[in-house]
């Protein structure tokens, strides 16, 4: 489905389409040529707090959604992915629409993951119990695993469908209530997706949707006192304001999932070849948009100059261009402020004296597309080997020894992911236990499955999605101590 016609454009609240109080609307964009595709209701402060209201009384004592049996619950989130299995063209073509990203990739990636996710979690919903603890005395104590309650969730435009199924999954399974806002540039999929969740029979208020610009609609959640919990994808900038605005408000607690600048490093005995193919992928992905891509490529010294030259001509391959043409591996940026703020900090590398081996500038005059870039001989304190780019340009440097490449692959503010290549496994722990990084891949990268948490150390972020320990993001522990005599009276 080629530019598919978007269904749903309302904000969704109390399981109805409604407009926006103001009556405001904005305008999202096609990013292969930055046309407009349509207008979506523009939620704001009095819209989030409508959206509280519902999620509040959904998740009141008596109602359904509270008494629902935790299997129930799990049957609704598999009863979910089975209908966005069923749609799943349309929700893929909608992403591709929506966010430029290859219809393949869509397709097979996204969907693929996020409906997989959402299965993951349905089999979680009746199995997260708590504990019998053996305290001292004539006491018994237990824990039970209770929601959180309101969960507010913001979340960014890099893979639209999948932050949304890493954040509904796991609050959804344990009961919780969702106020949730999708970034201002990529809204479609998300509302789509509530239709269904409505199809799939969760109560009303269960999950309410407010698209909407981030210092209104993102701030309004953050800074409900209404709202329990707040958990939030994006810039690390934006991060540290949600902490602000949870702190100042009512003190809910925070999870954040921010940038990174992944050191990827590639040893000598490594299969070149794969390692050629591996470090392009962990870096081109998404178009560069990913949070744990593979900025900072370190090469070691031996291999280096036949690893600059098959990734240049690795890159100088990629089929950049139209996104619903089946085998073109890049589409467009998402919008014209990232596509600027890349084409900008190339300028940077270029003027900071990086090597300029490959592309380096836009790609066509329509639309957000750029050429794959590629800078070698790039020194560790230069901007683009230490800022975040989210965009197609790829960092190469040279090491000589391991303990060398943990100390400059540590020297960074933020630890999200990691990768090593090679045949060596003591080598490949060595690196592993020492780099300081949420996620270390070894001889692969960006290897994805809901079962693996995910998330940073330093200013990657804070808490982990994904897996078991995601569950403890929205649930609070509560401890029941009975007295109870050990003897019969
Ligand atoms: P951003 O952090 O501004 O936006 C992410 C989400 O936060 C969006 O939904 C946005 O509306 C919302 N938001 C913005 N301001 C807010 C506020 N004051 N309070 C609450 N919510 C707010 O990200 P961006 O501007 O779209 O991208 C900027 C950079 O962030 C990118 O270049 C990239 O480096 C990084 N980024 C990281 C991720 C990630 O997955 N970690 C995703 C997107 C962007």
């Amino acid at each position: 489905m080629i530019r598919p016609t978007p269904k749903y454009t309302q904000l969704f609240i109390d399981n109805e389409w409604v407009n926006a109080v103001s009556g405001k609307t904005f305008g999202t964009y096609d990013p292969t040529n930055g046309k407009k595709i349509c207008d979506v209701a523009e939620g704001a402060e009095a819209d989030v707090d409508l959206a509280v209201q519902a999620a509040t009384r959904a998740f009141a004592q008596k109602s359904e959604w509270r008494q629902m049996d935790p299997s129930k619950r799990g049957l609704l989130l598999h009863k979910l992915a089975d209908l966005m299995e069923e749609h799943r063209v349309e929700l893929a073509s909608l992403e591709t629409y929506d966010n430029g990203k290859p219809y393949m990739m869509s397709y097979a990636a996204d969907l693929e993951l996020s409906i997989k996710c959402y299965r993951y979690y349905a089999g979680w919903a009746d199995k997260h119990h708590g504990k019998t603890i053996p305290i001292d005395g004539d006491f018994f104590s237990m824990t039970l695993h209770e929601p959180v309650g309101v969960c507010g969730q913001i979340i960014p435009w890099n893979f639209p469908l999948l932050m949304q199924a890493w954040k509904l999954g796991p609050a959804l399974a344990l009961g919780n209530t969702i106020v949730m806002k999708p970034a201002e540039q990529t809204p479609l999929t998300a509302l789509f997706v509530c239709e269904l969740i409505k199809q799939a029979g969760f109560p009303k208020g269960v999950v309410n949707m407010v698209p909407g610009f981030g210092p209104t609609a993102g701030a309004a959640i953050s800074s409900h006192k209404g709202i329990d919990k707040v958990a939030f994808t994006g810039s690390g900038e934006v991060g540290k304001l949600v902490m602000r605005d949870a702190a100042m408000s009512n003190m809910k607690t925070v999870t954040l999932e921010l940038g990174g600048k992944s050191p990827n490093i590639i040893l000598n005995d490594a299969d070149l070849d794969y390692a050629v193919e591996q470090a392009h992928f962990a870096l081109f992905f998404n178009m560069g948009q990913c949070c744990c891509a593979g900025s900072r490529t370190y090469v070691q010294e031996d291999i280096y100059d036949e690893f600059v030259r098959r990734s240049v001509e690795r890159a100088q391959q990629r089929t950049v261009g139209d996104p619903w043409i089946l085998t073109n591996e890049q589409g467009p940026q998402v919008d014209e402020d990232q596509y600027k703020k890349i084409l900008a900090l190339i300028e940077t590398g270029k003027k900071e004296g990086a090597k300029l081996e490959c592309g380096g500038a836009a790609d066509g005059s329509e639309g957000y597309f750029i050429k794959p870039t590629i800078f070698s001989d790039v020194d560790d304190s230069m901007t683009i080997a230490r800022e975040e780019i989210f965009g197609p340009v790829m960092q190469i440097m040279k090491f000589k020894t391991l303990d060398e490449v943990i100390e400059r692959g540590n020297d960074s503010d933020f630890g999200l992911a990691a990768a090593v290549y090679t045949k060596d496994l003591e080598n490949a722990f060595y690196l592993a236990k020492n780099l300081r990084a949420g996620s270390m891949w070894v001889n692969c990268y960006d290897v994805f499955s809901a079962g693996s948490p995910f998330g940073g150390f330093k200013q990657s972020g804070i808490g982990r999605e994904l897996g078991e320990y995601a569950l403890s993001n929205y649930t609070e522990v509560k401890t029941i101590t009975m007295k109870l005599p050990q003897y019969a009276k």
